[in-house]
């Protein structure tokens, strides 16, 4: 058992007595899954913060090696990048075995506007997270400024694919910053495949970091032709939540504030949540300023998805 799962048991001793919150998924919307994680419901007509993508990629970076990309933990015990291999399909909704630890995971499919502040807060308090960008979000100038953050900090932030129109792969529809790519399109196994490459092209060019084997499916969203779809072309491990945050919402269309979406969080987390966040959360930043202090003072490693999974 790794240090940290010794450590994890001992804490969760510790913590039983003291809380015993039973992870739940919750609303639709723009980057988040329905009710619950579902392989087949659609989410058609959802209205988006929009910005415009039409930039193509501006200039090449030269890529780091490898040795660069698999870190050392960060000071906080937390690390990035130590990716699993392609293996066989999985899916995750929460990883129980990851011993006292869990992951934030932020979802970067829209807006971005506090997506910079958000990785400056990460990268001061010493957290890894999983971030799951898609293409067509990634190669905005903000999209490329964001992955430059990436690029620099391997030992705290690594990414997944989350497509790269953002569409619904299972009954077309939705999109992300438009609908239009996603509008009348019946998602084949072809279009999945050519949304996850497309995607992972971009990723790769401007973060330097190869997104494979993870994916994220727009909206949770997800069923058995999609998933072997997207593992035909590498991506096996599909990640989902037990904790959705519903930051994506504004507070005046009836979203949560920063202490709702803390005190929810940290009233669920149990060893190996998944909790799903937005790079363009509206009270995402200063839910984070509560949450990382608090999910610490009770023991939690705040780290990536590939540190819960090794
Ligand atoms: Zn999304």
């Amino acid at each position: 058992m790794t240090r940290r799962r010794l450590a994890g048991v001992v804490a969760a001793i510790t913590l039983l007595a003291a809380c015993t919150g039973t992870p739940n998924a919750t609303e639709r919307g723009v980057g988040s899954a329905s009710a619950q994680p579902s392989s087949t419901a659609a989410v058609p007509g959802t209205t988006l913060p929009t910005e415009s993508a039409s930039q193509s990629p501006a200039g090449s970076e030269s890529m780091p090696s490898s040795a660069a990309l698999t870190s050392t933990p960060a000071p906080s015990g937390c690390q990035a990048g130590n990716r699993v291999a392609v293996g066989s399909q999985q899916t995750f909704v929460k990883i129980p075995t990851a011993g006292h630890a869990m992951a934030l995971t932020l979802d970067m499919g829209g807006r971005l506007d506090p997506a910079i502040d958000i990785l400056n807060f990460l990268i001061a308090n010493g957290v890894c997270a999983t971030l799951f960008p898609t293409g067509a979000m990634a190669q905005t100038p903000q999209g490329q400024q964001v992955m430059a953050i990436v690029r620099a900090h391997p030992e705290l932030f690594e990414i997944g694919n989350h497509t790269m129109h953002h569409c619904n792969l299972v009954s077309g529809g939705g999109g992300s910053p438009t609908a239009a790519p996603c509008t009348g399109v019946n998602p084949t196994a072809a279009f999945v495949r050519t949304e996850l490459t497309d995607a992972a092209a971009i990723l790769e060019h401007f973060s330097g970091q190869p997104p494979a084997p993870y994916w994220r499916p727009p909206y949770g969203v997800v069923n058995q032709a999609v998933r072997d779809a997207a593992a035909s072309v590498g991506y096996t491990k599909t990640f989902l939540w037990d904790i959705d945050t519903i930051d994506w919402k504004p507070i005046a269309d009836g979203g949560p504030t920063a202490q709702q979406i803390a005190a929810k969080v940290m009233s669920k987390a149990v060893d190996g949540s998944i909790v799903l966040m937005h790079l363009g959360g509206y009270e995402t930043l200063a839910a984070l300023k509560m949450m990382v202090p608090g999910l610490r003072d009770r023991g939690f490693v705040l780290t990536s998805l590939s540190d819960l999974l090794n």
